[in-house]
């Protein structure tokens, strides 16, 4: 969070959390959007819908050819991105689950997917009913306990899937802890982070060991409910190079107008996260401290410890 931002009274709210970087709302407003880079010096990003440029003789171009292969209006987003996660590289697609099936397509036949065994549904059924059937063998484990997800790594695993917090049950996973064994188990496992819960504002799983940050950026990043988009942000230049060449090849790209969209949604990010922080602190205590909430939900709902 910005500190100049923050008001004095909110400071005990946010104890125990990491503060975000302090430009952090800058970046998310300027990072892509350089006006120089315009002829006209607009300040927000025009929308490129064409989707073939003008080239100046066979293959020689000025960085466009082809909309799928590269647009103007989504490398603006994705340098946006790729700032507030601190990342090198960020390569946005056409939804979350674009983003999940794009990152899949980096295995080969054989090749082993490791998953939290609690994750958004859509990434399970993927998984479970897609990845398998076509020779990615996928198999679960809580990584609540890292030690799980140590005792479930196999010579073949080339992939783990984290979620965390995750959708809907908001289980936690430590992210260094399970990084770090899965490195250690083998340096080339690629770790993977669905950080749509937390947005890029509350959680960088980069700075944490992962190798790829992914979104969903339907839900916090864009945040108005009126684009359906996926992000996966790296500092690996090979991985950059392999998700960029999916991206193009694949085809799952997002529409030049989603774009403009998410990245406009994104400079909003940090108030709108701080906003949904106090409302769910406020909404948490109120409910704490009423006995009669906590009697019907603890007979409604099965309880982890730390709520008994
Ligand atoms: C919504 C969601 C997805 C899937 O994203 P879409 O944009 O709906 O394709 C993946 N992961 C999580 C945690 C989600 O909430």
């Amino acid at each position: 969070m910005d500190q100049n931002h923050k008001p004095e009274e909110q400071s005990d709210l946010f104890a125990g959390f990491r503060e975000p970087y302090k430009s952090f709302a800058t970046d998310a407003i300027h990072v892509g959007q350089e006006p120089e880079q315009w002829k006209s010096m607009a300040v927000v990003p025009p929308i490129s819908l064409s989707t073939t440029f003008k080239q100046f003789g066979p293959g020689n171009h000025a960085g466009y050819e082809y909309s799928r292969s590269g647009n103007p209006t989504r490398d603006c987003l994705e340098k946006a991105v790729a700032a507030v996660d601190g990342a090198k590289y960020c390569i946005a697609v056409a939804s979350g689950l674009a983003a999940t099936v794009t990152i899949t397509h980096m295995l080969k036949v054989g090749d082993g997917i490791l998953c939290m065994d609690d994750v958004y549904g859509g990434t399970n059924r993927y998984f479970q009913k897609i990845a398998s059937q076509t020779g990615t063998e996928v198999s679960f484990a809580d990584f609540t306990k890292p030690e799980l997800l140590k005792a479930a790594l196999k010579p073949n695993t080339k992939l783990v899937w984290i979620e965390t917090p995750t959708n809907p049950t908001m289980k936690v996973v430590d992210i260094k802890a399970c990084s770090d064994l899965a490195h250690e188990f083998n340096k080339d496992i690629v770790v993977v982070v669905d950080n749509t819960f937390m947005s890029a504002y509350f959680q960088r799983p980069l700075a944490f060991g992962a190798d790829i940050c992914m979104y969903s950026a339907t839900k916090y990043m864009n945040g108005h409910s009126d684009v359906v988009m996926g992000l996966a942000s790296t500092n690996r230049d090979d991985l950059f190079e392999r998700l960029s060449f999916l991206q193009n090849a694949l085809g799952c790209v997002p529409s030049p107008f989603d774009c403009f969209l998410c990245n406009r949604g994104l400079k909003t990010l940090h108030l709108r996260m701080e906003c949904h922080f106090k409302n769910g602190m406020a909404a948490a205590k109120f409910l704490e401290a009423d006995p009669g909430w906590r009697k019907s939900f603890s007979q409604a709902c099965p309880l982890t410890p730390s709520m008994k």
